[in-house]
């Protein structure tokens, strides 16, 4: 057997929804990794497909958010049918999907073979390496004595090249017929940019059986709810791990149920419920979770779902929605499954091999979060990870994905508990009935878990890296996140109610001030791993507010900003940091020369930069995005930090640098320190 040694600064195992995220992050940052899957192919059709709006906004900044919204099916209404007094099913509300004014998206559908494809594109187009297909990881170690030494490489993974036939999943059951399940592989609707997939599958031989050890700074464990990497770590899965099977057909219907091109969510009086989702290509999927008398192995030995087939699935919707009626004549996919409520007892190892997506988190597929979660778990680490591999950070953010990912997933636990409880409930018959589900509260809770679902109200916790009050343990997951007392910063909310410190910030229009061009505030913050600061400089036709602004612009400038001294020096001026500004004055009031330098920067190729200064301000054919009438920001102004993940950081007032200053110096390291042991504030920081 051929063997090969190399290095690498992260390595990335399994491609699906979560490491394809982190692949393409780091393509983008510049960070070399590399990939690997032990299937031979991508996925093709099927399994997840729901998008939430704010996988959309992340979509959008790493630049495909367009391909995604334009191939899928938009959902705009949830209809809710129950029994009436007959027990016959009627619908009974109609209620918006996305709740209005969130997002500038709403939730959409798209299979997860489409979304794999743009991430795929994505990493070729920033130059990242492509995923390495029939790669298994069989052995890992990590030189626990090397854990905290920055350009160590103290993880060791050695890999097996598979050959085709390894690499290639077995159908995974069969129908009632005996025939094989579509799996999508061989499908005559294939996409055509899928096709050089299956071509490189066919080439694993040449490399079969070729063994590797690869030596990396940092590891993502993104290989499913079986995750090989986190059995290595010894970290488990805590929670129930339910009886529920989910059945799930991917068909096109021949119907007369009026509401089959909405979202909707049908409670029969005594045959169970099935959640209707629109699909893109004039597919409709449904979801039905099989009642006990279609259960095999029964009495608590776990269900034999090789004897549920599409038959089983489609006959359980068709007793749900009589006396309508629904058969199918295509069949795209199907799947039975179990799934438990589950949350990993650890997101990571020594800060060095990390854990994201099905791997540290399971639950039901109703309210269609798990590849959303799992994608947004390596939004988070991917520009932490990329910020200390650079030297820009200090390795102690990295302590902030357990924190703020861990709550994340036990909240989306508890939310699919509830969510799982009302949806598989018989109806209330009256209202004396107890253990029957009122509709009422089934409304209710939908209404509230749409909050929920969009991936909107996330709100991290107090950490190094978001200044709010509060202990950081009792916000996070447990995990002490917090700052020496030295670098400690809280935030001023009240200067800009409506920029929560914690979430994201939302998005309206702002003009450009050069060329009068409106952009959604968002567009100005893409996936770079830069952080933002953003001056809110209010109206500076008015005195006050440009001496402030003079004042902001000057002390930026000074070589003891955090601007000065944490950009290095052989970089371009906004390497790390961007500095924007969005004032109030009547645009045509202000010339860009009426801003400090600091905000136009300066090239001698490239001439001043003018891409950071906007006006809120009425545009000629977009209207008037108000950001200051609609964020509630006060006439006096204010700073707002922005992570590179586009969470709020930090909101003071505008002329406050020293504060700025104290923040970032709480987990930046200085330029030119490659060695920290020479910088006092990194010493201090621990204290
Ligand atoms: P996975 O998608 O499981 O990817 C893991 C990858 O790792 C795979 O490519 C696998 O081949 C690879 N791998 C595994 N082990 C190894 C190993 N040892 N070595 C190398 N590679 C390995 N989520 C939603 O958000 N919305 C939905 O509507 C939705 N519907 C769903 C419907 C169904 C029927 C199912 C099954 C799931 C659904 N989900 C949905 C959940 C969603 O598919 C998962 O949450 C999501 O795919 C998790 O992404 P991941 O990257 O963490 O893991």
């Amino acid at each position: 057997m051929d063997k090969f040694e190399s290095c690498v600064d992260v390595l990335i195992v399994g491609a699906g929804p979560a490491g394809l995220t982190m692949a393409t992050c780091l393509a983008k940052y510049g960070i070399e990794a590399r990939i690997v899957d032990k299937r031979g192919t991508k996925i093709f059709n099927g399994q997840a497909d729901g998008l939430q709006c704010r996988t959309l906004e992340i979509f959008d900044s790493l630049g495909f958010g367009h391909r995604a919204w334009r191939e899928s099916n938009h959902m705009l209404e949830i209809c809710l049918w129950n029994p009436d007094d007959e027990g016959v099913i009627r619908r009974s509300d109609r209620i918006p999907d996305t709740i209005p004014g969130i997002s500038r998206f709403q939730q959409v559908v798209l299979h997860q073979g489409r979304i794999e494809r743009f991430f795929l594109d994505t990493i070729a187009e920033s130059g990242g390496h492509a995923v390495e297909r029939g790669v298994l990881p069989f052995e890992l170690s990590i030189d626990e004595n090397l854990v905290d030494e920055q350009d160590a490489y103290p993880i060791k993974v050695k890999l097996r090249h598979l050959s085709e036939e390894e690499a290639t999943p077995q159908q995974s059951a069969t129908s009632a017929n005996g025939a094989a399940i579509q799996d999508g592989l061989f499908r005559s609707n294939m996409s055509a940019d899928d096709t050089q997939e299956v071509l490189e599958a066919s080439k694993l031989d040449a490399k079969a059986n070729r063994e590797e050890l690869v030596k990396a700074k940092y590891m993502l464990g993104a290989d499913g709810a079986h995750s090989w990497v986190r059995n290595q770590l010894g970290f488990k899965l805590e929670g129930d791990s339910t009886d529920y099977i989910w059945g799930v057909l991917d068909i096109v219907p021949i119907t007369d149920f009026p509401d089959i091109r909405m979202r909707c969510a049908i409670h029969s009086a005594k045959s169970g419920s099935v959640m209707i989702i629109p699909r893109e290509n004039k597919l409709v999927r449904l979801y039905i979770q099989l009642t006990v008398t279609e259960k095999v192995g029964e009495g608590g030995a776990k269900a034999d779902r090789s004897k549920i087939n599409p038959d089983v699935i489609l006959q359980s919707a068709q007793r749900i929605m009589a006396p309508y009626q629904i058969t199918y004549r295509k069949l795209d996919w199907w799947t039975a499954y179990q799934i438990g409520q589950r949350v990993g007892t650890n997101f990571s190892a020594h800060e060095r091999v990390f854990l994201a997506g099905d791997a540290v988190h399971t639950h039901s597929p109703k309210a269609g979060q798990g590849m959303n979660v799992s994608m947004q778990d390596a939004y988070n680490l991917a520009w932490k990870m990329a910020s200390v591999v650079k030297g820009h950070s200090d390795r102690s953010i990295l302590k902030t994905y357990q924190s703020e990912r861990r709550k994340i997933a036990n909240d989306l636990i508890e939310f699919d508990a509830k969510f799982s409880r009302l949806f598989s409930g018989r109806p209330a018959k009256d209202v004396m009935d107890a253990e029957g589900i009122s509709m009422a509260e089934f409304k209710e809770a939908f209404e509230k878990g749409n909050m929920f679902a969009s991936g909107i109200a996330v709100d991290y916790g107090a950490s190094t890296i978001v200044a709010k009050d509060g202990s950081t343990k009792e916000q996070g997951d447990g995990t002490d996140v917090s700052v020496s007392t030295r670098f400690r910063v809280v935030s001023d909310q009240k200067l800009a109610p409506g920029i929560p410190v914690g979430k994201r910030m939302n998005s309206l229009k702002v003009l450009n001030q050069s060329d009068a061009r409106p952009w959604h505030f968002q567009e100005l913050l893409p996936s770079n791993g830069r952080w933002r600061l953003v001056v809110f400089t209010g109206d500076i036709t008015q005195p006050a507010q440009r001496a402030k602004l003079e004042s902001i612009g000057k002390l930026l400038a000074d070589s003891s900003s955090f601007l000065q001294r944490f950009t290095p020096p052989e970089s371009r001026h906004d390497a790390v940091f961007e500095v924007l500004a969005v004032h109030r004055s009547p645009r045509a009031a202000l010339e860009i020369f009426d801003f400090p330098e600091v905000f136009r920067a300066f090239d001698e190729v490239d001439g001043w930069d003018y891409s950071k200064i906007y006006a809120d301000d009425v545009s000629y054919h977009e209207g008037f995005g108000d950001i200051y009438g609609s964020f509630d920001i006060s006439p006096e102004g204010c700073a707002v930090i922005i992570r590179p993940d586009q969470y709020v950081s930090y909101v003071g007032p505008m002329e406050d640098v020293d504060t700025l200053n104290k923040f970032f110096s709480g987990f930046m390291v200085p330029k030119g320190m490659s060695d920290r042991a020479l910088d006092g504030d990194s010493q201090m920081r621990n204290v």
